[in-house]
């Protein structure tokens, strides 16, 4: 999907439901996506609000009030992104925040780090991708393919279990079909973006 049709298709989403946190947040991310961080800005502030836990919003808020040379707001908004981020054992945008802070030169808040041994791993545990913590594996894999396999070696149950949830979210909020390849993209993206596969 090209930027302008994706900005086009949020925007009728958010104006049809004001409500939807993952619009709001997708038609940012596809703003800035664009180049235009002035107007990502109303649509991510609107997503966090919203959704006080959505932790990628907050980067992303961040992000487009550097872009507009807004540095005191983008440490603010860093500080309370990363406190979200570190509670809800999201990773990925942690240590995004945690990067952009440092390149602010403004504080780091201390990190909590567990350390998988060998004696861990030979035990069949994993660290997980997505909240860092140390975990068993999955009893199974997910599901079949090389991203079933990426899961099954590298992210907790817990963690997956929390993205059911929120890949429900995702289909029903951005209204995807997923018989339609476009729609399955974009639903693995998510998937990707939130357990940290990257
Ligand atoms: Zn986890």
């Amino acid at each position: 999907m090209q930027e302008t049709d994706k900005i086009e298709r949020f925007r009728n989403m958010v104006l049809a439901d004001p409500q939807n946190d993952l619009a709001f947040f997708s038609l940012g991310k596809a703003l800035l996506d664009a180049g235009q961080p002035r107007e990502a800005l109303p649509a991510l502030m609107q997503a966090v609000s919203l959704n006080k836990g959505l932790s990628p919003a907050y980067a992303l808020l961040a992000k487009s009030q550097i872009a507009v040379g807004d540095r005191d707001s983008a440490i603010d908004t860093l500080t309370r992104g990363y406190k979200v981020a570190e509670e809800r054992g999201d990773m990925l945008p942690r240590n995004e925040m945690a990067d952009l802070l440092k390149q602010l030169g403004a504080v780091v808040p201390a990190a909590t780090q567990e350390t998988l041994t060998p004696e861990l791993s030979a035990a069949g545990n994993i660290q997980c991708r997505r909240c860092g913590r140390i975990a068993a594996k999955m009893k199974e894999r997910p599901f079949s393919g090389a991203l079933g396999e990426q899961i099954y070696a590298s992210v907790c149950n817990a963690c997956f279990q929390l993205w059911i949830r929120q890949g429900t979210k995702v289909i029903n909020e951005l209204r995807l079909n997923l018989t339609e390849p476009a729609a399955q993209d974009v639903y693995d993206q998510h998937m990707k973006d939130f357990l940290g596969l990257g």
